[in-house]
């Protein structure tokens, strides 16, 4: 009952699984959200408590804002010591790409909810729960340091949002011990963006290493922002990109 606690919202696939199974490996009790994938969470979650330690499923939808919220206290609640949260890793987000003038309010408001507003507010709500030593990493984009053709502006646009939503985050916090951090994958291999796709030679080669990453490559990143080493650290941009901004 000894264990630290880390949320990853969008934990059930792609790289948010493979963090949440990294922060278990690492001795983290681990909370998952979802939105579709109650099967595959769950499976996340049978995996955490394979590796020993306690795992949860919360479908939460981060356009919301009252599920984001409540996705930090049904952790606390379920999992947490004394109700208290260590990582938080706002991972969740949503790419919809395309010309500008197709682009439509929909999309602008349903992108804007889940890449940014639904961060703020589970950083909000997990806040006031975290102590010394805790941790909060998010979950950029390379396309923040250097967009490689055309169709990213609204994806570039929220996820862009998000390093000043850090550094004042760590600013903020940091008095009270807590680091805020962001780190930008580069073309990941996950069901968002398949090594196999359409588009993939192309953004294989906008990277120095000329392939994508793995789901993992990511994870371990976020694992060391996570863990004691990176005490020191916050408010740093972390590249995980192959290169792709070199
Ligand atoms: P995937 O699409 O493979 O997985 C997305 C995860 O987020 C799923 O677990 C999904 O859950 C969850 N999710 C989606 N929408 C919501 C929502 N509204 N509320 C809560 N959870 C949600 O994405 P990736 O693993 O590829 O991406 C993870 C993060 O990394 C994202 O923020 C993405 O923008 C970023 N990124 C990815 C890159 C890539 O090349 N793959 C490159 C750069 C950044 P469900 O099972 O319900 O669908």
């Amino acid at each position: 009952m000894n264990s630290k606690v880390a949320l990853v919202t969008g934990g059930s696939r792609g790289v948010g699984a493979a963090t949440a199974l990294r922060l278990a490996r690492d001795g983290f009790d681990v909370a998952v959200t979802y939105v579709q994938g109650k099967e595959a969470a769950e499976e996340v979650v049978r995996r955490v408590e394979a590796l020993g330690r306690r795992g949860l499923a919360v479908r939460a939808d981060s356009a919301d804002a009252g599920e984001a919220a409540d996705a930090v206290s049904l952790t606390t609640e379920r999992l947490g010591r004394h109700g208290r949260l260590d990582v938080l890793v706002n991972n969740a987000g949503i790419g919809v790409l395309g010309p500008l003038e197709s682009l439509t309010l929909a999309d602008v408001d349903r992108v804007l909810a889940v890449n940014v507003r639904g961060v703020f507010l589970v950083s909000q709500a997990a806040a006031p729960v975290m102590d010394a030593g805790s941790r909060i990493v998010t979950i950029g984009t390379c396309m923040t340091k250097y967009v490689p053709g055309p169709g990213g502006t609204l994806y570039a646009m929220s996820k862009s949002a998000l390093i000043g939503l850090t550094k004042a985050l760590a600013r903020e916090l940091g008095a009270r011990g807590i680091t805020a951090n962001i780190v930008h994958p580069g073309p990941i291999d996950t069901d968002m963006n398949p090594a196999d796709g359409p588009y993939a030679s192309g953004q294989a080669e906008m990277t120095a290493l000329g392939r994508f990453g793995t789901a993992d490559e990511v994870a371990r990143t976020v694992a060391y922002l996570a863990g004691p080493a990176a005490a020191y650290v916050t408010g740093a941009e972390l590249a995980v990109d192959g290169g792709h901004a070199a």
